[in-house]
Protein backbone atom coordinates (compact mmCIF):
# COMPACT_ATOMS: atom_id res chain seq x y z
CA UNK A 1 0.00 0.00 0.00
CA UNK A 2 1.76 3.53 -1.09
CA UNK A 3 0.71 6.47 0.67
CA UNK A 4 -0.49 8.27 -2.00
CA UNK A 5 -3.90 9.43 -2.22
CA UNK A 6 -6.38 7.44 -4.47
CA UNK A 7 -7.95 9.40 -7.19
CA UNK A 8 -10.86 9.03 -8.76
CA UNK A 9 -12.30 10.81 -11.72
CA UNK A 10 -15.23 10.90 -13.62
CA UNK A 11 -15.62 11.47 -17.40
CA UNK A 12 -19.22 12.08 -18.62
CA UNK A 13 -18.13 12.93 -21.59
CA UNK A 14 -20.73 14.27 -24.43
CA UNK A 15 -23.53 12.74 -21.71
CA UNK A 16 -26.09 13.76 -19.99
CA UNK A 17 -28.42 17.10 -20.30
CA UNK A 18 -29.21 19.62 -17.52
CA UNK A 19 -31.74 17.82 -15.95
CA UNK A 20 -30.18 14.40 -15.56
CA UNK A 21 -26.63 16.17 -15.13
CA UNK A 22 -28.30 17.52 -11.94
CA UNK A 23 -29.64 14.78 -10.71
CA UNK A 24 -26.24 13.15 -10.69
CA UNK A 25 -24.22 15.40 -8.83
CA UNK A 26 -27.05 15.49 -6.48
CA UNK A 27 -27.19 12.02 -5.73
CA UNK A 28 -23.11 12.24 -5.50
CA UNK A 29 -23.22 15.36 -3.35
CA UNK A 30 -25.19 12.79 -1.30
CA UNK A 31 -23.10 9.09 -1.28
CA UNK A 32 -19.91 9.87 -1.59
CA UNK A 33 -18.69 11.59 2.02
CA UNK A 34 -15.41 9.92 2.05
CA UNK A 35 -12.17 12.24 2.55
CA UNK A 36 -10.03 9.07 1.56
CA UNK A 37 -10.22 9.55 -1.78
CA UNK A 38 -10.24 12.35 -4.39
CA UNK A 39 -12.86 12.43 -6.39
CA UNK A 40 -13.35 14.65 -9.01
CA UNK A 41 -15.88 14.64 -12.32
CA UNK A 42 -15.87 16.08 -15.58
CA UNK A 43 -19.19 17.11 -16.63
CA UNK A 44 -19.43 18.58 -20.55
CA UNK A 45 -18.72 22.57 -20.67
CA UNK A 46 -22.54 24.00 -20.78
CA UNK A 47 -23.15 22.17 -16.63
CA UNK A 48 -19.84 22.93 -15.19
CA UNK A 49 -21.03 25.92 -13.44
CA UNK A 50 -24.25 24.55 -12.02
CA UNK A 51 -22.50 20.94 -11.35
CA UNK A 52 -20.07 23.36 -9.58
CA UNK A 53 -22.76 25.22 -7.75
CA UNK A 54 -24.82 21.67 -6.74
CA UNK A 55 -21.14 20.62 -4.57
CA UNK A 56 -20.72 23.83 -3.25
CA UNK A 57 -23.95 24.09 -2.02
CA UNK A 58 -23.88 20.56 -0.61
CA UNK A 59 -20.48 21.07 0.87
CA UNK A 60 -19.38 17.83 -0.68
CA UNK A 61 -15.83 17.77 -1.67
CA UNK A 62 -16.03 16.47 -4.98
CA UNK A 63 -14.48 18.68 -7.53
CA UNK A 64 -15.49 19.55 -10.90
CA UNK A 65 -12.50 19.18 -14.01
CA UNK A 66 -13.13 20.14 -17.71
CA UNK A 67 -12.71 17.70 -20.22
CA UNK A 68 -11.09 20.52 -22.97
CA UNK A 69 -9.96 23.96 -22.79
CA UNK A 70 -8.15 25.82 -25.29
CA UNK A 71 -4.36 26.50 -23.92
CA UNK A 72 -4.42 30.66 -25.55
CA UNK A 73 -5.81 32.91 -22.92
CA UNK A 74 -8.17 35.10 -24.99
CA UNK A 75 -8.80 36.16 -28.60
CA UNK A 76 -10.08 35.09 -31.98
CA UNK A 77 -10.58 31.06 -31.24
CA UNK A 78 -14.14 30.76 -32.22
CA UNK A 79 -15.42 27.70 -29.83
CA UNK A 80 -13.01 27.61 -27.47
CA UNK A 81 -12.92 27.76 -23.79
CA UNK A 82 -10.04 29.60 -21.56
CA UNK A 83 -8.87 28.30 -19.01
CA UNK A 84 -9.82 31.82 -16.94
CA UNK A 85 -13.10 31.06 -18.31
CA UNK A 86 -12.87 27.46 -16.23
CA UNK A 87 -11.35 29.27 -13.55
CA UNK A 88 -14.76 31.99 -13.14
CA UNK A 89 -17.18 28.73 -13.25
CA UNK A 90 -15.24 27.26 -10.12
CA UNK A 91 -13.26 24.20 -12.17
CA UNK A 92 -9.58 23.65 -10.75
CA UNK A 93 -8.64 20.77 -12.76
CA UNK A 94 -8.35 19.94 -16.61
CA UNK A 95 -7.71 16.67 -18.31
CA UNK A 96 -5.40 16.23 -21.35
CA UNK A 97 -4.39 14.23 -23.76
CA UNK A 98 -7.88 11.80 -23.77
CA UNK A 99 -7.67 9.24 -26.55
CA UNK A 100 -10.73 10.61 -27.74
CA UNK A 101 -9.10 13.92 -28.02
CA UNK A 102 -6.09 12.02 -29.75
CA UNK A 103 -7.77 9.96 -31.90
CA UNK A 104 -10.93 11.18 -32.62
CA UNK A 105 -10.60 14.62 -32.74
CA UNK A 106 -6.80 14.69 -33.90
CA UNK A 107 -4.85 16.78 -30.83
CA UNK A 108 -0.90 16.25 -31.84
CA UNK A 109 1.32 16.05 -29.03
CA UNK A 110 2.43 19.74 -29.59
CA UNK A 111 -0.76 21.02 -28.79
CA UNK A 112 -1.15 18.42 -25.84
CA UNK A 113 2.10 19.75 -24.00
CA UNK A 114 1.01 23.18 -25.14
CA UNK A 115 -2.38 22.34 -23.11
CA UNK A 116 -0.22 20.82 -20.20
CA UNK A 117 2.01 24.23 -19.81
CA UNK A 118 -0.61 26.82 -20.24
CA UNK A 119 -2.76 24.64 -17.49
CA UNK A 120 -0.12 24.44 -14.67
CA UNK A 121 1.16 27.88 -15.31
CA UNK A 122 -2.41 28.78 -14.82
CA UNK A 123 -2.53 26.84 -11.38
CA UNK A 124 -4.76 23.49 -12.67
CA UNK A 125 -4.57 20.93 -11.66
CA UNK A 126 -3.77 18.50 -14.71
CA UNK A 127 -4.86 14.76 -15.80
CA UNK A 128 -2.46 13.43 -18.83
CA UNK A 129 -3.83 10.75 -20.20
CA UNK A 130 -1.80 8.35 -22.20
CA UNK A 131 -2.28 4.87 -23.35
CA UNK A 132 -1.78 2.62 -26.71
CA UNK A 133 -4.06 1.04 -28.70
CA UNK A 134 -4.55 -2.59 -29.81
CA UNK A 135 -2.29 -2.58 -32.67
CA UNK A 136 0.24 -0.97 -30.77
CA UNK A 137 0.21 -3.31 -28.06
CA UNK A 138 0.37 -6.54 -30.23
CA UNK A 139 3.22 -5.05 -31.36
CA UNK A 140 4.91 -4.74 -27.94
CA UNK A 141 5.15 -1.06 -27.95
CA UNK A 142 2.89 -0.37 -24.93
CA UNK A 143 5.80 1.04 -22.65
CA UNK A 144 7.73 2.67 -25.87
CA UNK A 145 3.92 4.97 -26.46
CA UNK A 146 3.38 5.58 -22.96
CA UNK A 147 7.38 6.71 -22.33
CA UNK A 148 7.01 8.82 -25.85
CA UNK A 149 3.73 9.90 -24.90
CA UNK A 150 4.85 11.23 -21.23
CA UNK A 151 7.95 12.79 -23.02
CA UNK A 152 6.57 15.09 -25.46
CA UNK A 153 3.26 16.02 -22.86
CA UNK A 154 5.53 16.43 -19.95
CA UNK A 155 8.32 18.56 -22.04
CA UNK A 156 9.06 21.65 -19.93
CA UNK A 157 7.30 20.46 -16.86
CA UNK A 158 9.34 21.08 -13.99
CA UNK A 159 9.35 18.37 -11.08
CA UNK A 160 8.02 20.87 -8.65
CA UNK A 161 5.40 21.17 -11.10
CA UNK A 162 4.43 17.29 -10.97
CA UNK A 163 2.98 17.74 -8.01
CA UNK A 164 -0.21 19.31 -9.69
CA UNK A 165 0.11 16.33 -12.56
CA UNK A 166 -1.81 13.11 -12.34
CA UNK A 167 -1.07 10.57 -15.23
CA UNK A 168 -3.97 8.66 -16.45
CA UNK A 169 -2.88 5.20 -18.20
CA UNK A 170 -5.82 4.16 -20.69
CA UNK A 171 -5.14 1.48 -23.35
CA UNK A 172 -7.63 2.76 -25.95
CA UNK A 173 -8.71 -0.40 -26.91
CA UNK A 174 -10.31 -0.74 -23.00
CA UNK A 175 -12.35 2.68 -23.59
CA UNK A 176 -15.84 1.95 -23.52
CA UNK A 177 -14.88 -1.18 -25.16
CA UNK A 178 -15.97 -3.62 -21.59
CA UNK A 179 -12.95 -5.31 -22.08
CA UNK A 180 -10.59 -4.19 -19.18
CA UNK A 181 -6.77 -4.87 -18.51
CA UNK A 182 -6.05 -7.82 -16.39
CA UNK A 183 -4.80 -6.25 -13.44
CA UNK A 184 -1.17 -7.78 -13.96
CA UNK A 185 -1.11 -6.14 -17.51
CA UNK A 186 -2.32 -2.56 -15.53
CA UNK A 187 0.14 -2.96 -12.86
CA UNK A 188 2.58 -4.22 -15.09
CA UNK A 189 2.01 -0.93 -17.59
CA UNK A 190 2.10 1.53 -14.11
CA UNK A 191 5.05 -0.16 -12.91
CA UNK A 192 6.96 0.98 -16.31
CA UNK A 193 5.18 4.45 -16.64
CA UNK A 194 6.65 4.97 -13.18
CA UNK A 195 9.86 3.84 -14.03
CA UNK A 196 9.95 6.27 -17.04
CA UNK A 197 8.76 9.24 -14.60
CA UNK A 198 12.18 8.49 -12.85
CA UNK A 199 13.76 8.61 -16.09
CA UNK A 200 11.93 11.71 -17.02
CA UNK A 201 12.90 13.53 -13.25
CA UNK A 202 16.44 11.94 -12.13
CA UNK A 203 17.29 12.73 -8.62
CA UNK A 204 13.46 13.12 -7.70
CA UNK A 205 10.51 11.40 -6.17
CA UNK A 206 9.04 12.26 -8.58
CA UNK A 207 8.24 8.50 -10.26
CA UNK A 208 7.08 7.71 -6.26
CA UNK A 209 4.78 10.70 -5.34
CA UNK A 210 3.31 11.20 -8.59
CA UNK A 211 -0.20 9.29 -8.99
CA UNK A 212 -1.11 6.98 -11.74
CA UNK A 213 -4.73 6.22 -12.49
CA UNK A 214 -6.03 3.50 -14.41
CA UNK A 215 -8.68 3.94 -16.79
CA UNK A 216 -10.15 1.83 -19.63
CA UNK A 217 -14.05 0.00 -18.60
CA UNK A 218 -13.55 0.22 -15.37
CA UNK A 219 -16.35 -1.07 -12.97
CA UNK A 220 -17.69 -1.85 -9.19
CA UNK A 221 -17.00 -5.54 -10.20
CA UNK A 222 -13.30 -4.83 -11.42
CA UNK A 223 -12.25 -1.56 -9.53
CA UNK A 224 -10.98 -3.79 -6.37
CA UNK A 225 -8.36 -6.02 -8.04
CA UNK A 226 -7.29 -3.03 -10.63
CA UNK A 227 -6.78 -0.61 -7.17
CA UNK A 228 -5.27 -3.06 -4.88
CA UNK A 229 -2.19 -3.38 -7.28
CA UNK A 230 1.28 -1.48 -5.72
CA UNK A 231 1.25 1.49 -8.75
CA UNK A 232 -2.52 2.24 -9.46
CA UNK A 233 -3.81 5.11 -7.48
CA UNK A 234 -7.01 5.92 -8.85
CA UNK A 235 -9.10 5.42 -12.06
CA UNK A 236 -10.38 7.49 -15.00
CA UNK A 237 -13.85 6.71 -15.32
CA UNK A 238 -16.36 7.42 -18.22
CA UNK A 239 -19.28 4.78 -18.56
CA UNK A 240 -19.26 3.77 -14.78
CA UNK A 241 -19.33 7.22 -13.61
CA UNK A 242 -22.76 8.26 -15.04
CA UNK A 243 -24.08 6.26 -12.22
CA UNK A 244 -24.20 6.96 -8.79
CA UNK A 245 -24.32 3.75 -7.23
CA UNK A 246 -21.34 2.36 -10.18
CA UNK A 247 -19.38 5.61 -9.48
CA UNK A 248 -19.61 5.61 -5.91
CA UNK A 249 -19.30 1.68 -6.14
CA UNK A 250 -15.71 2.25 -7.41
CA UNK A 251 -14.92 4.84 -5.14
CA UNK A 252 -15.59 2.84 -1.98
CA UNK A 253 -13.51 0.12 -3.49
CA UNK A 254 -10.68 2.64 -3.47
CA UNK A 255 -10.96 3.51 0.12
C1 LIG B 1 -12.58 7.17 -20.25
O1 LIG B 1 -13.34 7.79 -20.95
O2 LIG B 1 -11.57 7.73 -19.85
C2 LIG B 1 -12.88 5.77 -19.94
C3 LIG B 1 -11.99 5.09 -19.28
O3 LIG B 1 -14.08 5.28 -20.37
P1 LIG B 1 -14.74 3.87 -19.93
O4 LIG B 1 -14.63 3.76 -18.43
O5 LIG B 1 -16.15 3.93 -20.40
O6 LIG B 1 -13.95 2.79 -20.60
Amino acid sequence: MSDRKPTIGGNWKMNLHTGDAKALAVGLAEAVKTDAVDVTVFPAFPYLAMVAGVFCDAGSQIKVGAQDFYHQANGAYTGEVSLSMLKDVGVATVLVGHSERRHVIGETDVLINEKVLAALEAGFEVVLAIGEKLEQREAGQTDFINYAQMCYGLAGVSAEQMSKVTIAYEPVWAIGTGKTASPEDAQAAHAAIRGCLSGIYPGTDVYATTRIQYGGSMKPANAGELLAQPDIDGGLIGGASLKVEDFNGIITAAQ
